[in-house]
């Protein structure tokens, strides 16, 4: 490989260890969370890698075995992690971060470890979002680890929403299951009859309480709620067969029946009657938008961190491949090296490491995020029942704080010396500002984790198996990289497919105070650019810029037959959009990560020692990845302006038309599907040969071919950062064996 020796300056020495994890993931100071990651890691190499290795994934069943792992859990901390301590938990505050980093070791070794843990926690979050204080108090503690002297099993949850075809699945308004009346004596609570049938319900095999989302089939209930049902309420609580799923074994998945009678109490949030009507205080969608608004961040780091798991293994493997050969001797390359004498297997590693490593970032730095974001909304919540706002009062309050986060967001994303200090002070003592500014940003986020990290992430894991030729695809293969391709598909699918995702993304990057946020990171970008050209900052900037030049065109743009393009059953449009801001929400969470590793790496001893090295790799990974991301941001982009319009003839009636059309309304509504090749016929650079001004689609198609272009430009140094890191992963020393099973 020719990589210039002047470039290849100290680089890194050792895959990067916990220490480096803390400070990119900014949890050097939290040694709560530090200490979690190790006891969940012991169990993840531990019982859980032994499991795999042993076969257990072989069965469909919740077997003896699988159900061993519950206590290792709850041993572990991973159970409690859910709960405040009053409840039986550990931790105080917010636990997004926390749930990340279990679902982030488990998943290293096995995601349906993961999963099973991560259910638990998913069916007590409609009661943890929107419950009672009852219903919190009672629910979390019984599902919390029992406590020194006490002498009880801990209660397991599932969350019930998918049903049976033709009813929930994406479409989550379709529900089939229901609630009525089953009796109502006069001064006393209402019993509710429940009739719920569910679809890959996970957690089902040993499930002590449901939550399950239903409907109303009684003029006496409005519309629809989440229930709490319990095994022993009377009635059918049938787990149903479980579902003979090729992915995710280590969790019990099954198709449950329930035909249950419970107290109306357990309506999730509680109730009201008015006029002899149960009115719910919550619907199944405000109960469920609460609930996956957080725990679809840890999905997302769970594929993440399988693509991480696999560098090492591949790196053995590589090594390893000719050792045994005559020909090949210790000490020369064929020995030493293996595969990786070849450019291409570095390469392609390099680029699996990067994915990993921008999704991780993407996941952790929305988890933080959701931890600054939780104790705000409970102030929102406050002040807005203080107020008595509510439905829509909420929405018109909102379009003025959002105005006036808008205003904040501006304002800092100026340079210090011209901000208005005062009125910033203002303005960030307003809670709901604050709010509005990280609400707007999760609502992407979030998605935007689940959606790249997931369905890229799952692509990129097959990459990881090709590396390892035949044996990624056996049971045997080190590190189960197989297991983890498939697994990848299924953290991809539920809570939410990649549509859910995408139609999340598409409403929410409409946000003025969350557009207000980009054009801040854009600008931080540059900035950054011009301090860290190496990071690919540059380059990742100018594809920001080409998006939103994309995101305004598309809302103002017609197709050839002059119908809007960015609007709700667009999804063409708008799916491909939001899937352009993933991409760009991972690269910058990754650049932003090698910055504080950068930054902070010094003030830890370990990290200290090779730093130089680690910052170097770690900011051509950045580059890798920023290149990769600007080369999806820019094909979409090109593919959303130019695509809808019809591929021109130009005569000359044509020409005198885009000459003479005041405006690209008029133009357009003479040349239906004017498109890019205006440029070429009627103008370079979008101006008119005989005219002093451009006309506006010129301008505007010019502008965007302008953007383009100096996108590809700042690709400058990609492909030397990708010969860099490739050049460190045939470098870098790794542990003689791979620490799972043990
Ligand atoms: C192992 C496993 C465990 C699970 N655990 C649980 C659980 O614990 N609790 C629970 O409630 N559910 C659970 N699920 C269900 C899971 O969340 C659903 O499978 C998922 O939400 C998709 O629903 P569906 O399978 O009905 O797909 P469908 O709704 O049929 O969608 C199929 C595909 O059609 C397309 N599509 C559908 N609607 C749209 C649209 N509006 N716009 C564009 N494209 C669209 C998408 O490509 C989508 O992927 C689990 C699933 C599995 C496989």
């Amino acid at each position: 490989m020719a990589v210039p020796a002047a470039v290849v300056a100290e680089s890194l020495r050792t895959l990067p260890g916990d220490d480096v994890r803390h400070v990119m993931w900014r949890f050097s100071e939290r040694y709560d969370l530090q200490m979690l990651v190790q006891s969940v890691r012991q169990v993840a190499r531990g019982p859980v890698a032994r499991m795999v290795a042993e076969g257990a994934r072989n069965s469909h069943e919740w077997t003896e075995q699988k159900n061993a792992l519950l206590e290792h859990y709850d041993a572990a901390g991973v159970t409690g992690v859910f709960m405040e301590p009053h409840q039986g938990g550990f931790l105080e505050g917010p636990k997004n971060l926390a749930m990340a980093l279990v679902a982030f070791e488990l998943a290293w070794v096995d995601a349906g470890a993961a999963t099973g843990s991560l259910a638990g926690h998913l069916a007590l979050s409609p009661i943890h979002e929107r419950g009672t204080q009852e219903q919190q108090d009672k629910y979390m503690n019984l599902a919390a680890p029992a406590r020194p002297g006490e002498d009880r099993k801990p209660w397991r949850g599932a969350f019930a929403l998918t049903e049976p075809i033709p009813y929930v699945g994406v479409d989550t308004g379709m529900l089939g299951g229901k609630v009525s009346v089953a009796s109502w004596e006069p001064g006393r609570e209402p019993m509710l009859q429940v009739e719920k049938r569910g679809r890959f319900i996970t957690n089902m095999g040993f499930a002590n309480f449901v939550t399950a989302a239903v409907d109303s089939a009684d003029g006496r209930i409005k519309g629809t709620c989440m229930v709490i049902l319990e095994e022993g309420d009377p009635g059918t609580f049938d787990r149903g067969t479980p579902t003979k799923k090729l992915v995710h074994q280590l969790s019990s998945t099954s198709d449950p029946i329930f035909s249950m009678t419970v107290p109306a109490s357990r309506i999730i949030g509680g109730y009201t009657v008015k006029d002899g009507v149960i009115i719910p205080k919550y619907s199944h969608d405000e109960v469920i938008a609460a609930v996956f608004k957080h725990t679809r961040v840890p999905v997302g780091v769970m594929t993440s961190a399988k693509l991480l798991s696999a560098v090492e293994p591949v790196i053995r493997y590589q090594r390893g491949r000719f050792r045994g050969a005559q020909q090949s001797k210790p000490g020369s390359p064929r020995y030493d090296l293996g595969l990786q004498v070849r450019q291409d297997v570095l390469h392609r590693l390099t680029d699996v490491w990067a994915t990993g490593e921008a999704g991780a970032s993407l996941g952790f730095h929305t988890a933080r995020l959701f931890d600054e974001l939780d104790p705000l909304e409970k102030e929102k919540f406050r002040i807005l029942e203080e107020k008595g706002i509510s439905g829509r009062g909420e929405l018109r309050l909102f379009k003025e704080v959002n105005a006036r986060a808008v205003e904040l967001v501006k304002q800092r994303s100026r340079p210090e010396p011209e901000r208005d200090a005062a009125r910033v002070a203002e303005l960030e003592a307003d809670p709901l500002v604050r709010y509005a500014i990280l609400d707007s940003a999760a609502m992407v986020l979030c998605p935007a984790t689940k959606l790249w990290n997931t369905g890229h992430g799952a692509t990129v894991m097959r990459e990881a198996v090709s590396l390892m030729g035949g044996y990624g695809i056996t049971e045997d293969c080190p590190g189960f990289l197989g297991n983890k391709w498939m697994d990848a598909q299924l953290e991809a699918t539920y809570e939410g497919p990649e549509a859910v995702q995408r139609r999340q993304l598409s409403v929410c990057m409409q946000n003025e105070v969350f557009l207000a946020q980009f054009d801040g990171w854009t600008k931080e970008l540059r900035h950054i650019a011009s301090e860290r050209p190496d990071t690919g900052a540059c380059n990742l900037a100018s594809a920001f810029v080409l998006w939103r030049y994309t995101h305004q065109h598309l809302q103002v743009a017609t197709d050839a037959a002059g119908e809007k393009l960015y609007q709700g059953p667009r999804q063409g449009v708008t799916f491909a959009l939001s899937d352009a801001l993933a991409w760009l929400m991972a690269a910058r969470a990754l650049v932003l990560d090698v910055i504080a590793l950068e930054q902070k790496g010094g003030e830890n001893a370990v990290v200290a020692e090779g730093l130089p090295g680690l910052v170097t790799f770690y900011e051509d990974l950045a580059h890798v990845q920023c290149a990769r991301a600007s080369g999806e941001v820019g094909r979409i982009c090109a593919e959303l302006v130019y695509g809808y319009n019809l591929h021109p003839t130009w005569g000359e009636e044509a020409r005198k038309a885009c000459y003479e059309a005041k405006d690209l309304d008029e133009l357009e509504d003479l040349i239906p599907g004017i498109g890019s090749c205006a440029v070429d016929v009627i103008g370079e650079g979008g101006t008119h040969p005989d005219k002093a001004g451009p006309c506006a689609h010129c301008t505007r198609v010019a502008d965007f071919a302008v953007l383009r272009m100096k996108l590809d430009q700042c690709l400058t140094g990609a492909r030397l950062a990708k010969d860099r890191a490739a050049e460190a992963l045939s470098k870098v020393m790794i542990p003689e064996a791979l620490d799972y099973p043990v």
